[in-house]
């Protein structure tokens, strides 16, 4: 386990809502036996009540509550509810918002349920279980299908906090003023009741134990920060409403970042975080057991769980069983051994001493980054294209389009996404427009190497002027296809 400090389990204990306490659990929305209190827009069929549960399955309706609780007007509350998704299902809740005879609500905030459902059109269905759909997307399936697990919504003020089965995913602190999206429903903070949806005929789910215990309207947030609205803020809000993956896929628990204050960070900034571990000669880790433990320690968590390889030796030191036991696994080009022999890490210049010929250093380069594509079990290449120091000012002319069209054809056809670094900004927009083209997928990545993990500026900024949408970004591929699952050791 990773360590909590003493201070960040005191304010844990303190954040324990009353519900999950088990102190006065709420009242009842649902009696169990009938919809009484309930009202549906179109398609009310779509909702039965069946052995103590609301059962949602058929065309799209929203089940609206409309009982005596609070006169059915909730601003501050705490709402816990049992849900079960049959395979492929989806779903959400609804707070915040009122009953609209036809269509889906246009009012308040969804929080979504999805651990299996594929998308449709040009929704890749990614936002999954847990999800404050469109402001804080989970793009990890924390549940799973036909297992009941329990949501918990707790709103104080500007502060919306989701739990999935008790662990903290969601926590949005809404802006002042707020940002005004063209977006439905429209997410802003404010009153309203409840809601049911009844996604599709294929989307079953069912819920029980309906709780809500209403807070008073003068409560207090647990936080005095508000976030600062900058344009970064606004892309991030945008990429999230449209349906990006907004994951910073290459972050490391380095220079003394636990891994609640890294949880922190990404739902303070809705970015969500996939956390890499280092592994080869040199590094900490060097057995399969050592990742078992790292694994033992992520299990459960709001983020994914990547393997970054270190040298080439990393291909030989762990089992492909223990490599694609990640979500997935990554590596760059940045130590290698030339042609006479000598191993050097490209960023340590007394490594790379001088470099004489720089396009004889270029075809040794992309041979070697090659080489890493074609026979490494990884589904990411990191830092891509990146330069020793002495020579980096000559990146445009030293990565022809020749050069790059390698490298993207080799990604290519080995189904391997692109990083866009954004500590090393890299790759240039020419790779990328390029490698766009060629149908490469890109994911984001911050390669901190301290605790400062930054909003992924580069890869926004690389977005805009790329004209990347989310078909174009990576993520992790469904167990028995990773990387290291396609490709056997030799
Ligand atoms: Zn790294």
């Amino acid at each position: 386990m990773v360590p909590i400090s003493r201070r960040n389990l005191l304010a844990s204990l303190l954040f324990v809502p009353a519900v999950l306490r088990g102190e006065n659990e709420g009242e009842k929305l649902f009696n169990g036996r009938s919809l009484d209190g309930w009202k549906a827009g179109d398609h009310r069929h779509s909702f039965r009540v069946e052995d103590g549960k609301i059962v949602a399955a058929g065309p799209r309706s929203y089940l609206y509550y409309a009982g005596r609780v609070q006169d059915a007007s909730f601003k501050n509350f705490e709402l816990k509810v049992e849900v079960i998704a049959r395979p492929g299902a989806r779903s959400a809740i609804y707070f915040h918002t009122h009953f609209q005879p036809h269509g889906a609500p246009a009012k308040g905030f969804a929080v979504e349920i999805n651990n299996t459902h594929g998308g449709e059109g040009d929704d890749r269905g990614l936002r999954k279980t847990g999800s404050l759909y469109g402001f804080r997307n989970i793009y990890r399936p924390l549940v799973k299908d036909d297992a009941w697990f329990q949501l918990h919504i707790l709103v104080r003020a500007k502060q919306v906090q989701v739990r999935v089965n008790d662990t903290l995913v969601v926590d949005y602190v809404e802006p002042d003023p707020p940002v005004h999206l063209d977006a439905s429903p429209a997410g802003v903070l404010d009153r309203g009741t409840f809601a049911l949806e009844s996604h599709d005929p294929h989307s079953q789910v069912a819920f029980r134990n309906l709780l809500v215990k209403p807070l008073p309207d003068d409560l207090a947030m647990a936080t005095d920060e508000r976030p600062v609205v900058d344009d970064v803020y606004r892309d991030l809000l945008r990429m999230n409403q449209q349906g990006f993956p907004v994951v910073d896929y290459h972050t490391h628990l380095k220079g003394g970042l636990t891994l609640e204050q890294a949880l922190a960070s990404s739902r303070r900034l809705g970015i969500m975080y996939g956390i890499a571990v280092n592994g080869g000669v040199g590094f900490p880790i060097t057995t399969d057991a050592g990742m078992e433990d790292f694994l033992a320690s992520m299990r459960g968590q709001p983020a994914f769980v990547a393997l970054q390889g270190e040298g080439r030796e990393w291909v030989k030191l762990f089992s492909r069983e223990t490599i694609a036991k990640f979500d997935y696994a990554f590596t760059d080009a940045m130590t290698f051994t030339d042609d006479r022999g000598k191993r050097m890490r490209l960023w340590i210049p007394e490594e790379v001493g001088e470099i004489p010929d720089s396009e004889q250093f270029m075809e040794t380069l992309l041979d070697r980054i090659l080489g890493i594509l074609n026979h490494e079990p990884i589904d990411i290449h990191a830092n891509p294209t990146f330069l020793p120091d002495v020579i980096a000012h000559d990146y445009d002319r030293l990565w022809t389009p020749e050069r790059m069209q390698k490298v993207i054809d080799a990604a290519k056809a080995n189904d391997v996404a692109i990083e866009i670094n954004n500590r090393y900004r890299l790759p240039s927009p020419a790779f990328i427009k390029r490698a766009k083209a060629a149908g490469v997928k890109f994911s984001f990545g911050t390669n901190n190497g301290d605790p400062n993990l930054g909003r992924i500026e580069y890869a926004v900024s690389m977005v805009k002027e790329c004209g990347l949408t989310p078909q174009d970004i990576f993520i992790p591929k469904p167990e028995g296809e990773k990387a290291a699952q396609r490709r056997k050791a030799t």
